[in-house]
């Protein structure tokens, strides 16, 4: 096999970037790293939603709760400046930047509350701050620190469409712009910091590509600069049999294939961004997802490899589910149906989840999502007009990952008979086999994740070299 390139890809999440302690440890993690280095980082914890709600208050003329809820962000960065950066130059120059974003938000608040409106657009330049500030602040720490570090814009490498909220890149371009400006910075043995996230159009107007997308801004750059390897610092162990808030006795697991891990994210796993997998695996890069809080956790590995097939790996869910039950209009023929519908959904571009079809009638289903485009009324009243469409709201997609699950023993007996009394509206198998959903009511969802979990791995052989128990993720126990 070809030797690796060197350069590695290290993104830190908002809780690994949270307070001066955190970014301490992002630090060291990145001193001691080898090889060339680009470092990809999201706002501080909390901080892009606190911007999302700065927004609103602001559209709603609520200037004062605007303005002290941007305080306590903006203090929050003050307080790292104090506590990681005392050369006197540093600290000065970085005061003045995030001064300086300061006075711009609060320009920003004062224009919406006159306008009392609130774009998308407008709200992805909000949101942009987070991942402005925190770089800024943990730029000047590094160089406090010693590190050669070189803060970039991601904004004039990462050029995506004007799908403002959840933007798509545009690889030919962004890779022209990274060779052009990232190159010859890594060259010289400078390590790149840049921000997760945020991004901007071709003529320069900012974007950010979706909630907790920063793992997909890591893939970007992986993918754009040929790296070895693409590291997920957050705060577990790694990937886990379950969300350790749901389960907090789920096991690791020492590896898992790109397919399975994009099936994964897709059906809810917080752990990777849903977007993450697909570069890596179109270049073979190697994604780490490893724990900022406990480096001493080798942490999960996701590959081209399958080491386990057959064999289920994780179960993950969704909440706020909506599901639109569709019949088609009798006068329509079936394809002017389907045409329409799919124009239907072509316009609103929902995010859909499963597409479920029978002779005479269609299911789908999506996740409900503040912020974006879709308004599910208006979807409904457009299926109206060429169907009898049913609108369902608040349930839950439970979905086991795993490969070739089709072929594991009595695999769908076993999930109905470990959870007598759970009715599932709808079950599928994913177009590859490497997911099974289910379909269930809010009010049997911890009983469903609970049994699923023991019937999968808690009852099984589990020595096969797969499962590891986990550290404690902050205040919470896993082990
Ligand atoms: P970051 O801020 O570092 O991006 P996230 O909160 O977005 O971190 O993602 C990590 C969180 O994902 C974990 O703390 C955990 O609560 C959640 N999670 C959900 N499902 C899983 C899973 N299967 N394995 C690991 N973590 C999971
Ligand atoms: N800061 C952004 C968010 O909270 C992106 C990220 O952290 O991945 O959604
Ligand atoms: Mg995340």
């Amino acid at each position: 096999m070809a030797k690796r390139n060197d350069l590695v890809v290290l993104k830190f999440g908002g809780t690994s970037v949270q307070d001066s302690a955190s970014i301490t440890n992002v630090i060291n993690i990145v001193r001691n790293t080898k090889g060339r280095k680009v470092v990809v980082l999201s706002a501080i914890s909390k901080a892009t939603t606190a911007l999302e709600n700065i927004a609103k208050y602001a559209s709603e003329s609520k200037t004062a709760e605007a303005e002290s809820s941007l305080e306590e962000i903006i203090n929050r960065h003050h307080v790292i400046i104090n506590d990681l950066v005392n050369d006197s130059k540093l600290k000065s120059e970085a005061v003045e930047k995030v001064i300086a974003y300061h006075r711009h938000i609060a320009e920003l608040i004062r224009g919406l509350s006159i306008i009392n409106e609130l774009s998308l657009r407008t709200l992805d330049t909000f949101r942009s701050f987070g991942e402005l500030m925190s770089s800024t602040v943990i730029f000047h720490a590094m160089k406090n620190a010693g590190l050669d570090v070189e803060l970039i814009d991601s904004r004039k490498i990462i050029k995506t469409n004007n799908d403002f909220s959840r933007a798509y890149p545009d690889f030919e371009i962004s890779a022209a712009n990274a060779d052009s400006l990232l190159k010859p910075l890594l060259e010289k043995g400078k390590t790149i910091l840049a921000q997760g996230f945020i991004a901007s159009t071709e003529d320069g107007i900012t974007t950010t590509m979706g909630r907790e997308s920063s793992d997909f801004s890591a893939a970007i750059y992986g993918s754009l600069l040929d790296a070895g390897e693409i590291q997920i610092w957050t705060d577990v162990d790694g990937v886990l049999t379950a969300d350790p808030n749901i389960i907090p006795y789920s096991l690791k697991l020492s590896e898992i294939s790109f397919k399975e891990m994009e099936e994964l994210s897709n059906f809810g796993a917080k752990v990777l961004h849903k977007n993450s997998v697909k570069p890596a695996l179109k270049k073979d890069i190697p994604i780490k997802i490893l724990n900022s809080k406990n480096t001493a956790s080798n942490g999960t590995i996701v590959s081209s490899k399958l080491s386990y097939p057959k064999l289920v790996k994780s179960v993950t869910y969704k909440k706020n589910i909506i599901v639109l039950r569709v019949q088609p209009k009798e006068t329509l023929g079936q394809f002017i149906f389907w045409e329409m519908m799919l124009n239907i959904l072509a316009r609103h571009k929902p995010q859909i989840d499963l597409l479920l079809s029978s002779s005479n009638s269609i299911i789908i289903v999506m996740a409900e999502s503040a912020y974006t485009k879709i308004h599910y009324d208006e979807l409904k009243n457009e299926f109206s007009e060429i169907s009898d469409c049913e609108i369902v709201s608040k349930k839950i997609l439970i979905t086991l990952v795993g490969s070739d699950l089709s072929s594991i023993e009595n695999f769908e007996q076993r999930i109905f008979i470990s959870n007598p009394g759970v009715k599932a509206d709808s079950v599928l198998f994913g177009y590859n086999k490497h997911s099974f959903s289910l379909l269930i009511e809010e009010k049997d969802f911890l009983k469903t994740m609970t049994n699923l979990h023991k019937e999968f791995f808690e009852n099984t052989n589990s020595d096969t070299g797969l499962f590891e128990g986990t550290t404690k993720k902050e205040g919470k126990l896993i082990a």
